[in-house]
């Protein structure tokens, strides 16, 4: 009696070691159960009584779908608490897994501290400071109620035409691994011992990372979003897959699989590197998650044949799908498919393992509910601190003057008149870029947070006059008497294919408006951009300084810092500069390598070549 008295409550007992308490619940479950544990479905189709009746193992919000518009992060906690409390009510009570792209901070919640996007911080090359922000992160997310967040993108972008580039560390495989030390941050870091593979949160300020996307997407013909990655087995391994070894060596708990394909083989259809390679080689016992809508991509037109996705994908070995909106048509026909022994029931109870593997670990049967007192970490000092040195880090400085023997920068800041151009420089949006307040990013005070403009504003000396104009004339510009000009300029937001591109201009005219206020006043240019982009030489010739800072995110004040000289410029290109996208791609081992600017490039305000 007292036996079964135990082992009824095994799965609940925090006691029983993790392996046990998965075996213990899996023996419970019913195949509905385990199939709804299997689906992830997205928040605006998901009732909380679908979420108890159908065991739904996880719900997320696609691009920051949240209860309202601008919700801060109690809003959140509490729709989120919502849904869990309906999970904790279903028969066997597993908690739910709340998913979320928070990729630069906690983006989809107004307020949260957003950092920059990952271009930059392959600039800064500072693992340590990719492990903070992570752990920065980690408390925002947990704060809003959410435990999961599909992060980071380990993509080693080879091409900057991607329009995902700026989710990227960079091009070189060695700059992606380094930065890989943001899992530690986010999930908490193992103890020594901890066995590879086995995924690993500390506790609950921390969140359930995912490294993405497996494997090559940074890598596909003319970086074309979702393309075909055409190389060897060797080489993919050594440039693409290098990062999710270290990945899972830290104990990430999910991969998500990407929708671009292997030398014409989809992903998400890959039994060889979802299970051979990353189950079995690389002992990843976490879960793997498809991209959303990753398998109505496999049947062509879209979701023409959907049972023969499903079928294609859980063979290979996709754990749980992201379904994320007909979850009732992905129920049904991964149970026919299981029925009829066309999936076998080993295929459901691993994946199922894998899932309330992460359950466990991730502690949520013990703690399913938000923590109210990490409310006070939101864009709190700190977070807004390390932002700031964060943005400060991963500023590339291209250009120093006309003659290098005489520095432009540092600039006055108690020159008499400055005159700020450019619609980048007071749009708190556009710095932030793409995944930020909405899937694709949008113009305007999207969140809190300081614009460059303002940053400007803010140390300069208090005789000093900054005037703004967005988008000035010669005319305007003409007997002005202006000591010197900061002309921001770059891309607007965009994301996915939306930013795929075979020119990579600057947006809204942004060269020609350099060229017109360089005309008339010495003039630094900032560029705000996920990735190199075209400049001619006649800009490079007029402009006096020019800086990469990258999509900076909501603390503007890290250049302000840099720019008046009160730190020094540290960053170093994590791509190559090109001169002219037909030399794309274009790579350091290439023997007919010519940048305008190679990777690693980046100088001091005394016009010192940054080593290492
Ligand atoms: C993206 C993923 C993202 C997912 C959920 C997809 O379109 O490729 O990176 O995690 O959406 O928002």
């Amino acid at each position: 009696m007292s036996t079964d008295k135990a082992m009824i409550c095994m799965y609940k007992d925090p006691n029983c070691s993790i392996e046990a308490r998965v075996k213990d619940l899996l023996s419970r479950m019913t195949l509905q159960e385990k199939i709804g544990q299997m689906t992830q479905i997205e928040r605006c189709v998901a009732t909380p009584s679908a979420v108890k009746d159908l065991s739904i193992g996880s719900i997320l919000s696609v691009g920051g779908s949240g209860p309202f518009e601008n919700a801060k992060s109690s809003d959140w906690a509490e729709m989120v608490n919502n849904y869990q409390k309906a999970s904790l009510e279903s028969r066997l009570g597993i908690p739910l897994l709340y998913g979320i792209d928070a990729v630069h901070g906690n983006n989809n919640v107004y307020g949260a501290t957003i950092f920059p996007h990952n271009i930059g911080l392959g600039a800064t090359r500072d693992a340590d400071l990719a492990r903070r922000i992570g752990a920065a992160t980690a408390l925002e997310v947990r704060a809003s109620g959410i435990h999961y967040t599909f992060a980071p993108c380990v993509a080693v972008c080879r091409d900057p035409r991607w329009g995902r580039c700026y989710e990227s560390y960079g091009e070189d495989t060695e700059i992606v691994r380094k930065m890989t030390s943001i899992v530690a941050g986010l999930q908490g870091q193992p103890p020594p011992g901890h066995p590879n593979g086995y995924p690993f949160v500390a506790g609950r300020k921390n969140v359930v990372a995912c490294a993405k996307h497996f494997v090559g997407d940074g890598g596909t013909k003319k970086g074309m979003n979702e393309g075909d990655t055409i190389l060897s087995y060797d080489e993919l391994e050594r440039i693409h897959m290098a990062p999710y070894l270290d990945c899972i060596s830290q104990g990430v708990c999910t991969i998500m699989a990407s929708y671009s394909s292997w030398n014409g083989t989809k992903l998400h259809a890959s039994h060889f590197l979802l299970t051979q390679i990353l189950k079995e080689k690389l002992e990843f016992k976490g879960f793997i998650i498809s991209d959303s809508e990753g398998l109505d991509r496999l049947s062509n037109p879209h979701g023409s044949n959907y049972r023969q996705s499903v079928l294609c994908a859980i063979n290979a070995g996709i754990d749980m799908v992201m379904v994320p909106f007909r979850y009732q048509l992905f129920l049904e026909d991964l149970t026919h498919l299981v029925e009829s022994g066309k999936i076998p029931m080993t295929r459901i109870d691993d994946a199922v393992e894998r899932i309330l593997r992460v359950k466990f670990a991730a502690g949520l049967f013990e703690f399913p509910l938000s923590n109210g007192s990490l409310l006070d970490t939101v864009s709190c000092d700190l977070h807004k601190n390390l932002a700031r040195e964060a943005v400060r880090k991963s500023l590339v400085l291209l250009k120093n003057g006309k003659n290098p023997d005489k520095p432009f920068l540092p600039l006055d800041r108690n020159a008499k008149k400055i005159l700020v151009a450019g619609i980048h420089a007071d749009d708190l949006g556009y710095q932030c870029g793409g995944w930020t307040a909405t899937w694709d990013g949008k113009s305007g005070r999207i969140t809190t947070g300081t614009t460059i403009l303002e940053a400007i504003k803010e140390v300069v000396g208090y005789k000093t006059e900054v005037i703004y104009e967005q988008n000035p004339s010669s005319n305007t510009i003409a007997g002005q008497d202006y000591s010197f000009a900061i002309v921001v300029v770059g891309e607007g937001p965009y994301v996915e294919s939306g930013g795929d591109s075979l020119e990579l201009s600057v947006h809204f005219n942004g060269a020609e408006l350099i060229g017109v206020v360089a005309e008339k006043v010495p003039t630094l240019g900032i560029l705000i951009s996920g990735r190199p982009l075209a400049l001619e030489q006649w800009l490079l010739d007029k402009i006096d300084a020019l800086v990469a800072a990258w999509l900076p995110g909501s603390e503007g004040g890290g250049i302000a810092d840099v720019i008046f000289g009160d730190y020094e410029f540290q960053g170093q290109l994590p791509m190559t500069w090109f001169r002219s996208v037909d030399q794309l791609p274009m790579h350091a081992e290439d023997n007919s390598y010519d940048p305008l600017f190679p990777i690693g490039f980046g100088l001091t305000s005394k016009n010192k070549i940054l080593q290492g």
